[in-house]
């Protein structure tokens, strides 16, 4: 059995997949308290749902593409099988990881979208760095919630430590919701000179920051 916070059909709102419909399945719990957490309404209750209910879930939404989310969707061993299961009916799997918790089995036909935790975020120091050399270039991607200049520096030297411009499809740089100047970041990122990708959460600008299920 999954413990489930909520499962629904809305608009990808994230990563190189913003914009498409998408099914999120968002698991319940997770192992971080990062300072600036927008779902920490996933960390207690849930229901228990079996696999073969979240199966029947989501074929009844009729989205290709499923993201597994949370929360952090790896902290419970059941997660990697409900991935696997997602993988072998063919939909096109994307996991959310908050990048504490080891991606190494997981199923090798999902993409992993990787969070590295950086230093405003209190978790900086539980980041899981093998992760890192797992990424695939042509279906993982890597992102930074970026809080202030210091976190935007970490960024810059973990992206050039891990070679993450080669070795990640895309390294996506994501504001703290409501806690960074917009254009200060572009500027940070328009002059980098590195091949990266500033990200809104295109759901918060349609529904509100506050608004779940969509
Ligand atoms: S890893 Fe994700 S869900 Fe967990 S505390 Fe951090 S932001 Fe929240």
């Amino acid at each position: 059995m999954l413990r489930v916070t909520e499962i629904f059909r809305s608009v990808q709102g994230e990563s190189t997949h913003a914009g498409r419909p998408c099914t999120f399945v968002r698991l319940t719990g997770c192992p971080m308290r990062c300072v600036w957490c927008d779902s920490e309404y996933t960390f207690t209750g849930g229901e228990h749902v079996s696999i073969d209910d979240v199966m029947a879930q989501v074929q009844s939404l009729g989205c290709h593409l499923v993201e597994v989310t949370g929360g952090e969707p790896l902290a419970q061993k059941e997660g990697f099988r409900l991935v696997n299961r997602l993988c072998e009916s063919g939909f096109e799997v994307l996991v959310e990881t908050g990048g504490y918790i080891s991606t190494e089995e997981l199923d090798q036909r999902a993409s992993v979208i990787l969070d590295v935790k950086c230093p405003a975020s209190a978790e900086a120091s539980r980041n899981h760095w093998p992760n890192l050399d797992r990424l695939r270039s042509d279906k993982d991607e890597v992102k930074f919630v970026v809080v202030d200049r210091g976190d935007w520096e970490f960024a810059k030297e973990v992206i050039a430590r891990y070679e993450l411009q080669i070795r990640a499809k895309a390294v996506l740089i994501s504001p703290a919701w409501g806690q960074v100047d917009l254009k200060e970041l572009a500027e940070w990122i328009s002059s980098s000179g590195l091949n990266i990708r500033m990200q809104l959460q295109l759901h918060k600008y349609i529904w509100g920051a506050e608004v779940r299920g969509v």
